[in-house]
């Protein structure tokens, strides 16, 4: 008699498994991700973002510890790829060392290599950094410029980095800083189609008011790290679930505004 061939049968049950998985659970009812700018960007409703944000997050402030704009652009300079932890570990001892852009130019790049190690790239950071110091002293009389034209003339001071320091340390908007938090969230808003730094701030320049573009950016950065985070948003726990349509979301209430 011959054996009967064996039924395959885990690779059956494993893909229904896979795809049972797949499905959100019945309690999840993703809304559609499609933009709708007459809704999305209508002032009512970025009003009502921007005024749930401030509500929740009152004291959002740049985590970067600074006494001055010096200090703020250096930090800002080493936080990128790095947490803002671990650059206000860095940075007392830093400032203790060289306190002023002159006495920084005065730094030799191994000395300033070794200080900022642990912050990573931090070859190319201590490159900027001198060349900011530099610059600063011979150009700008050792004060950090004011204006976003002539701060990005200063090395390691991209557009992003010209934001922040003009925003925190002089309170200045010239701009909105455009960092991976911003950029996620203000698309899952639907606050923006872009997906280029540069241009998701002319979009966001145009909706939202001027007086509020530098709030802006922290709130979202606090929203990104504590609630909106990128991969498993906690959408149960967020104020602005439901004035948020994005397809990322976790959960929705079923609600939406303004009819709720
Ligand atoms: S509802 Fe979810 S996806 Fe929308 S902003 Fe809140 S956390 Fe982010």
């Amino acid at each position: 008699m011959t054996a009967k061939k064996a039924t395959p049968k885990t690779p059956a049950k494993k893909s229904n498994l896979n795809a049972a998985l797949a499905k959100p659970p019945k309690s999840i009812a993703k809304p559609k991700d499609t933009f709708n700018p007459k809704r999305d960007l209508a002032p009512e409703r970025v009003a009502e973002i921007l005024k749930r944000l401030a509500a929740t997050y009152p004291n959002a402030e740049c985590a970067l510890h600074h006494r001055n704009a010096w200090e703020l652009l250096v930090a800002t300079i080493l936080s990128a790829q790095c947490t803002d932890v671990r650059v206000n570990m860095v940075t007392p001892e830093l400032f203790r060392q060289f306190p002023t852009p002159k006495a920084m130019t005065e730094a030799s790049q191994p000395v300033l290599e070794e200080l900022i190690r642990s912050t990573g790239f931090y070859r190319n950071k201590a490159k900027s950094i001198l060349g900011a110091a530099k610059k600063i002293t011979n150009d700008f009389d050792g004060k950090v410029p004011r204006t976003l034209a002539e701060l990005t003339t200063v090395p390691g001071a991209a557009r992003k980095t010209a934001n922040v320091v003009l925003g925190v340390a002089y309170g200045l908007a010239e701009g909105i800083v455009v960092d991976t938090h911003v950029l996620r969230i203000s698309r899952r808003l639907h606050l923006t189609k872009a997906t280029e730094p540069k241009n998701v701030e002319q979009d966001l320049v145009k909706i939202i008011p001027q007086d509020h573009w530098i709030a802006y950016s922290h709130e979202i950065i606090h929203h990104g790290r504590q609630i909106c985070i990128a991969r498993k948003p906690k959408c149960a726990d967020c104020t602005l679930e439901t004035v948020c349509t994005s397809g990322d979301k976790t959960w929705s209430s079923g609600k939406t505004w303004p009819e709720q």
